[in-house]
């Protein structure tokens, strides 16, 4: 007998069919003699139309009052799901956070899991009862609720696989896995059948929207594989797991991007020690984290320029904070754009293969897209480009690395 989780995102239990489905998708699974947790987030858009109801009321709506709004979305589904299952002839139970309790932090709309209580639960699925809990949520000391972050129900699937010791945390969604690339831009995107949680947690921080990348961090840090999974085909989908599972034949795994960016320069900075630290210090004191950077040398040893990127909702923040600074600073001019696109090939494959950087910058001048900026890690290389390149840097390259 194995104990799973099975987790089921927004789209999966999106309408009542869905929910019924996905019903039967339990039904075999606990058929098949394991004992069963089930995971479920809100159903489709449910989540998306609470926040807006709060927007209307304020943009600065209480955060404490907005993790209870927001957290009702999960109670809906899990009930429903608990319903469906129970009129299939078996015994299902859904549990809301506090009850069981699943005890976070009070850091409001973006909390961390600190405990779960599983005693009561573990009781119910040795008796051969179906646990329905809802992901995204938990209460703080104070018996406050709380949310985890959006797409937060990922996280809460790895954590209660962890606390609860299970043999495996299957995540199904509406595509066959995790794809080498966005299928949406690119039809040639294929299943990945594994990939590694480093990768994997690159291409989700990179733009990959099938993971929330805080929940494949905790899979990693926690050594717990997933199987990333379509809730319609029944057909085996991705193990996200360790690196020494993998067989890499090829240098390049996926494709990421995002659009989430914004790039500023800063023209004709003094080129003398400290001045990257002055820029950059008001910005990491005000939570602004800056990803790419690049410094050119100055011919006269006088004057340079810098240049970074950082995220979009960032930008104006960014920006007056600089000019807060302009004396100190005495740069000529600041120029920003935000119709970039960072694009990115993940792959643990690189570490052994040299030539990789070279390749991916050709084939992007053969079709003339310039590259804005670049960033590189052992297992990645980010480019950014004008945005309106972004599919078509993402094909060029999916084919040039064998991909298509
Ligand atoms: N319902 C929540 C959201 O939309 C959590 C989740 O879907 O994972 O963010
Ligand atoms: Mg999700």
């Amino acid at each position: 007998m194995k104990r799973l989780v099975l987790k089921f995102g927004g789209s999966s239990v999106g309408t009542i069919e869905k929910s019924k489905k996905v019903a039967n998708i339990v039904k075999e699974k606990f058929s098949a003699g394991n004992e069963i947790i089930v995971v479920v987030s809100a159903m489709e858009g449910v989540t998306n139309d609470l926040k807006e109801k709060s927007n209307s009321i304020s943009k600065n709506f209480d955060n404490k009052e907005l993790d209870v709004l927001l957290s009702s979305g999960e109670q809906i589904s899990c009930s429903l799901l608990s319903g469906a299952i129970i009129n299939l002839g078996l015994k299902a139970r859904s549990w809301l956070s506090w009850q069981i309790p699943i005890v976070t932090n009070n850091n409001h709309t973006a909390s961390q899991i600190i405990n779960i209580k599983t005693e009561e639960i573990i009781n119910f699925i040795s008796k051969k009862g179906i646990a329905i809990i809802p992901g995204f949520q938990g209460i703080a000391a104070d018996s406050r609720v709380t949310t985890l972050g959006r797409g937060g129900s990922d996280l809460s699937a790895v954590t209660i696989a962890k606390f609860f010791q299970t043999d495996s945390c299957e995540i199904y969604t509406d595509v066959e896995g995790v794809l080498t690339a966005d299928p949406t831009i690119n039809a040639k995107a294929k299943k990945i059948d594994k990939i590694s949680y480093e990768e994997m947690l690159e291409m989700a921080s990179l733009g990959a929207k099938v993971m929330q990348p805080i929940s494949v961090q905790a899979s990693m840090v926690n050594e717990i594989p997933i199987h990333v999974r379509s809730v319609f085909s029944g057909k085996e989908g991705t193990i996200i797991t360790s690196q020494n599972e993998i067989d890499y034949k090829k240098v390049v795994t996926g494709i990421s991007y995002s659009k989430n960016d914004a790039k500023v320069s800063l023209v004709g900075v003094v080129d003398k020690p400290g001045v990257a630290a002055d820029i950059f210090e008001p910005l990491g004191n005000n939570n602004i984290n800056i990803d790419m950077v690049i410094q050119n040398t100055s011919s006269d040893g006088k004057k340079t320029d810098v240049t970074f990127t950082l995220k979009r909702e960032d930008l104006s923040k960014a920006l007056s904070l600089i000019e807060k600074n302009k004396e100190k600073l005495n740069y000529n001019k600041i120029i920003h754009d935000d119709k970039v696109a960072k694009v990115s090939i993940i792959g643990a494959g690189m570490i052994a293969n040299p030539g990789v950087t070279h390749k991916m910058f050709r084939s992007l001048a053969n079709e003339k897209i310039n590259i804005l900026a670049i960033s590189t890690s052992e297992i990645k290389i980010s480019v950014l480009v004008q945005e309106n390149f972004t599919q078509q840097s993402v094909k060029v390259l999916h084919k040039e690395f064998g991909l298509d």
